[in-house]
């Protein structure tokens, strides 16, 4: 069987990964790459998902560096089904069509912007329409259920306690009478996380997608990270300040709600307003409600205590524009919690705008921070960040915050895969920065002897043939800007087909053989590639 690396790797966003055997081709996430446009121009490249052909794609997870591209599938043909927890669709349900009004915007912002400067109108990559539209793809299985999808191919979903409705996803697939493992880590949670469990143990496999976001560090205790911020909070409160927490709307915000009521109940805090002034957090805050079941013992305990763990007395919900923008006029000292958690996108950037400048307030990162976002030059120490075209001076107080991480560290990672005994097991180490997975794996090498690999971008492996093995081939191409007008375009391709068919004939005529397998393949391929563009049009 074959695989194609698609996304994820040598990066944290846009997971996909494309595996075919014979003519059953599947996909497993199906994310959305981001963190600047270099990147994000990979998101229109989809023609090698083979949307059309695919039978099913199987979801780690809800978030939308693995979920993102589903609508874009649909509209590009993908007929299947998708294959995740319970959890996972009803989040999905929400951070999909967030994810559409987003590029909606997007784009509408792009021709704004184009007009101006003359250029070609930018297309949203789906929208909310589509979105919704996926969703009736989806189709939910429980955790730890083995489930046929195909003949001689089975899937089971292990919990991985990253967020809700989160799956290590297991593969057995059988080739040639031949039965092997595939086993995708997804991400895998940080272990004592709030509400989750921790990640579920897999010791059988022969082959393993290993996540490395944190392949190279270390986190805080979850004890020292929760003091750290009653701390920051109480600092706050004495000198009449606010503190802003930039999180992800679905795990960070419910991990902080928890972290905060718990302390309040517990009267290590005085009661304090509480904003999550986040509509996408506030829908997930109410799907993680739903979904109790796939909380960990801890969270369960609070809740047949008569306690809800996900509500904090003073807690405010802001979900309209207005209620938002009364948050600033709200001088009490208190805590926003806003989303996105890479301050790129969302409500955090009004709040930024607002407090970064002002001495007094507290900025607290508490998740990771791609390479190119606005929460990563603050993490770096920006002296000014950019918002809303206005340059703001960075003269708040600054904390990073790593125990409250959804990610398992350099420490949980390699616990995780000890677990594994099959000495020939071959890992690709993927969801992670180059520099980072490539550390972890040659970590993971040398003290496991385990086959290591940091996959390139695009690259192609045959699975379980020796002799095919190592021999990555790499297909990239550069999207060229547009030389000449589409009309000229077309003309020339009308052309060329007719040059192209009168040229066959005059072979065959010949007695040539023109059904050659190059020929058929390259012709196959471009007609592909042109039902692929029909589609987008329609
Ligand atoms: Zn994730
Ligand atoms: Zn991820």
């Amino acid at each position: 069987m074959r695989a194609e690396f698609l996304g994820g790797v040598r990066t944290v966003t846009g997971s996909a990964t494309l595996l075919e055997r014979d003519s059953l081709k599947w996909l497993v996430d199906c994310g959305m790459f981001q963190g600047g446009e270099e990147l994000e121009k990979r998101n229109r490249k989809t023609q090698p998902y083979k949307a059309p052909k695919l039978s099913f794609i199987l979801l780690t997870h809800a978030h939308i560096d693995h979920s993102g591209l589903i609508p874009k599938m649909v509209r590009e043909g993908f007929r299947g089904k998708v294959i995740c927890t319970q959890a996972t669709l009803d989040l999905c349900e929400v951070m999909l069509q967030d994810s559409g009004h987003i590029q909606e915007m997007e784009a509408e912002w792009q021709n704004r912007k184009g007009k101006r400067a003359g250029r070609g109108e930018a297309v949203p990559l789906y929208t909310a329409k589509d979105a919704e539209k996926s969703l009736r793809h989806f189709q939910p299985v429980g955790y730890d259920e083995i489930v046929p999808l195909a003949e001689g191919l089975k899937v089971r979903f292990r919990d991985a306690g990253h967020i809700l409705g989160s799956a290590i996803i297991e593969i057995w697939v059988e080739e040639e009478g031949q039965e092997r493992k595939l086993i995708f880590s997804g991400d895998l949670g940080n272990s004592n996380q709030p509400i989750v469990r921790d990640p579920s143990i897999v010791e059988e496999g022969d082959v393993l997608w290993l996540e490395s976001t944190y392949g190279n560090r270390l986190h805080k205790s979850k004890e020292e990270t929760v003091q750290e911020l009653l701390k920051i909070v109480r600092e706050a409160i004495a000198h009449q300040a606010k503190v802003v927490i930039p999180a992800f709307a679905v795990e960070r915000t419910q991990d902080i709600i928890y972290t905060l009521g718990q302390s309040i109940r517990r009267g290590d805090l005085p009661p304090i307003p509480v904003y999550i002034d986040s509509p996408l957090a506030i829908s997930a805050t109410e799907i993680f409600k739903k979904n109790s079941d796939c909380f960990d013992r801890e969270t369960q305990e609070i809740l047949s205590g008569g306690e809800n763990p996900l509500d904090i007395p003073g807690i405010m919900f802001t979900r309209t524009t207005e209620e938002s923008k009364a948050i600033n006029e709200d001088s009490r000292p208190g805590v926003i919690v806003s989303a996105s958690g890479m301050c790129d996108a969302g409500r955090v950037k009004h709040h930024l705008k607002h407090h970064l400048w002002r001495e007094e307030s507290h900025i607290v990162i508490i998740g990771y921070q791609a390479e190119g976002t606005v929460g990563r030059r603050i993490v770096d120490g920006a002296k000014t960040v950019r918002l809303f075209g206005e340059e703001i001076a960075v003269k708040a107080h600054i904390h990073t915050l790593g125990g409250f991480s959804a990610h398992a560290d350099q420490k949980g990672l390699l616990d995780w895969v000890s677990h594994l005994h099959n000495p020939r097991l071959e890992i690709f180490v993927n969801h992670g920065e180059e520099k980072i997975s490539l550390e972890l794996s040659q970590l993971i090498s040398e003290r496991f002897h385990f086959k290591t690999t940091v996959p390139q971008w695009r690259e192609k492996r045959v699975l379980f043939t020796e002799a095919e093995q190592g021999m990555p081939e790499r297909e990239v191409e550069e999207e060229q800007p547009p030389e000449e007008p589409l009309s000229v375009l077309l003309n020339r391709l009308d052309r060329t087909y007719k040059r192209l068919r009168r040229k066959m004939k005059k072979e065959k005529k010949k007695g040539e053989d023109v059904s050659r397998p190059g020929w058929w393949k390259q012709l196959e391929e471009a007609q592909q590639k042109l039902e692929a563009l029909e589609e987008e049009i329609e």
